[in-house]
């Protein structure tokens, strides 16, 4: 299949699950994840009709983001933030899924220039306290959420995850209930949220299912990814 009838799968399946989990209709957003993918291949995602774009790598992206500025792309950083990337991502970027502590978000906060719109971000919340993944404990999750929601420049949207792999519907669901009664406590608390990012290729229904507003697809549009050189 090509990717533009993988898209189109993939909006008929969200369409779907929205009916069937008594979600909004079209309360669901689809960000196409591109790390890796060539700017050929993008191109192709765009003609479809996709316009918002995930990347990982800030160098891979900048380069990307060059190449395109005569489409209305709206990118995301769903990476790693490291500290002396964070200029790009505040002049580049419409979004920030992957913010997990105070001093980058200060960063991103100095950094985004005065005549764009302010940087839409989310804290990215590690559910499943795995050691290799980023993301703040959901203990943590509270004082760093309020601490973001003060800072010029940006505008704090919600929270990210990536939980560990599971082999079910069910217990795929269990993290992102978990994110979900994580960001309903942050709006008890007077902060105005509005996103849930959550779910990839494999889990998206779960995530649908729980209440995620943004999933985050790449595989499932692109196919397999070419494996980057550690
Ligand atoms: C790569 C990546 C995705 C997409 O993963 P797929 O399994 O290919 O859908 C989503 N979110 C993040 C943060 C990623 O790094």
């Amino acid at each position: 299949m090509s990717m533009s009838d993988n898209l189109q799968q993939l909006l008929s399946a969200i369409i779907a699950a929205e009916q069937q989990f008594a979600r909004m209709p079209g309360s669901v957003k689809l960000l196409a994840v591109s790390k890796l993918q060539s700017v050929e291949r993008i191109q192709q995602v765009l003609q479809a009709g996709q316009l918002a774009l995930g990347e990982n790598y800030v160098q891979e992206a900048l380069e990307k983001i060059l190449a395109l500025t005569t489409e209305k792309i709206e990118w995301h950083f769903i990476g790693s933030v490291q500290t002396n990337k964070t200029k790009i991502i505040a002049q580049h970027f419409s979004w920030v899924h992957s913010i997990d502590n105070l001093a980058h978000a200060k960063r991103l906060s100095r950094q985004r220039p005065g005549e764009l719109l302010p940087l839409n971000v989310c804290i990215q919340v590690n559910v499943d306290e795995e050691a290799t993944k980023g993301g703040v404990t959901l203990s943590e999750l509270p004082a760093l959420a309020q601490a973001i929601a003060q800072l010029p420049g940006l505008v704090l949207r919600g929270l990210m995850t990536i939980p560990a792999a599971r082999p079910n519907f069910e217990l795929q669901c269990e993290p992102f209930r978990k994110l979900r009664l994580a960001l309903q406590a942050l709006q008890t608390q007077g902060l105005i949220l509005d996103t849930l990012s959550m779910g990839m290729s494999n889990d998206y229904l779960a995530a649908i299912a729980e209440g995620a507003t943004i999933i985050r697809l790449g595989t499932a549009i692109f196919g397999e990814r070419i494996k980057r050189e550690a």
